[in-house]
C-alpha cells in the first residue's frame, strides 16, 4: 500500500492546524490553572480542596495530551547516526514485555546476527517511536480479537541486498479490506480511544529515512508490518 502525495500533503496541513489549535488550548489552560491555585485557600475553608486537586489533575492531563498529540503529529527532520536495528528491536522488546505479559501475550525475536549486526543510518529515536507504533497495535489487535489462544508478536531481522527488512507479525484480529485502504491515513481509527496518527506518522518517518513499509492482512488471523530500511555503507 502507497500513502499518496496527497495524503502526505493532508497530513502536514492537518499538523500544522493542530499545532496552532494546541498551542492557543495552552494559553488559556495556563491562566486557568494560575486561578484554581489561587482560588485554592477559599475551597479548603469551604472544605472542598478536593475539587481543586481535581481541576489541576485534569488541566495537566490535558496539556499532558496536547504536548504529546504535538510530539506525535510532526515529526522533525532525522538526525541521523549509525545504529543497529537489531539493538533496536530488542530495546523495543523490553519495553513491551510488562504491557504483552499483561496481555498473555508472547514477544518472539528472530534476529539475523548479533545487536551490532544490521548498522543503518537513522534518527534512533523516531525509529524506535515507529515500530513502538506498530508493536502496541499488535498488542491491541491480539486484545481485540475472539480467541483465547496466546498471542504472538515475532519481531525478525534480515538483510536483503543494501537494506534490513523488519517483520512485525502479530495473531490479531487482522484487517479487513476497507481498513487496510485507510490505515495509513492521518487520523484514521477504529479505536474509541485511538488518535489514529501512528501509522501515518510511521509512514513519513520510514519515507524520510529513504525507506519503505508494507502490511499484509487477513481478518481473523493477524497481521504483518514490514519496514526496508538502507543499511549503512
Ligand atoms: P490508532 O492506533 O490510534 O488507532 P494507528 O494509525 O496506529 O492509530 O492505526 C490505525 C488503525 O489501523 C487502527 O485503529 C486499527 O484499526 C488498524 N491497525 C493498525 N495495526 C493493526 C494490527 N496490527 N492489527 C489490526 N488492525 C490494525
Amino acid at each position: 500500500i502507497e500513502q499518496t502525495a496527497l495524503q502526505n500533503d493532508k497530513l502536514a496541513m492537518l499538523g500544522r492546524i493542530a499545532a496552532a489549535i494546541a498551542h492557543e488550548i495552552r494559553n488559556p489552560l495556563t491562566s486557568i490553572r494560575g486561578f484554581i491555585q489561587l482560588l485554592r485557600p477559599y475551597l479548603l475553608q469551604m472544605g472542598k480542596e478536593e475539587y481543586a486537586r481535581i481541576i489541576l489533575a485534569e488541566i495537566d492531563r490535558a496539556n499532558d495530551i496536547i504536548y504529546e498529540f504535538l510530539n506525535s503529529s510532526k515529526p522533525s527532520a532525522p538526525l541521523k547516526k549509525a545504529f543497529s536495528i537489531n539493538l533496536l528491536i530488542k530495546e523495543v522488546a523490553l519495553l513491551t514485555e510488562s504491557e504483552a505479559l499483561m496481555r498473555n501475550c508472547q514477544i518472539e525475536l528472530q534476529l539475523e546476527g548479533d545487536e551490532y549486526a544490521l548498522i543503518a543510518s537513522i534518527d534512533m529515536k523516531q525509529i524506535k517511536q515507529v515500530i513502538l507504533n506498530i508493536v502496541k497495535n499488535s498488542l491491541d489487535a491480539v486484545a481485540e480479537r475472539e480467541s483465547d489462544d496466546i498471542g504472538i508478536i515475532e519481531l525478525s531481522t534480515r538483510a536483503d541486498g543494501s537494506y534490513v527488512e523488519i517483520t512485525m507479525k502479530d495473531n490479531g484480529k487482522g484487517m479487513d479490506k476497507a481498513t487496510l485502504a485507510r490505515l495509513f491515513d492521518p487520523f484514521f481509527t477504529t479505536k474509541e480511544e485511538g488518535t489514529g496518527l501512528g501509522l501515518s506518522v510511521s509512514y513519513r518517518i520510514i519515507r524520510n529515512h529513504g525507506g519503505s513499509i508494507r502490511v499484509d492482512s487477513v481478518v481473523g488471523s493477524g497481521t504483518s508490518f514490514i519496514i526496508y530500511l538502507p543499511l549503512a555503507e
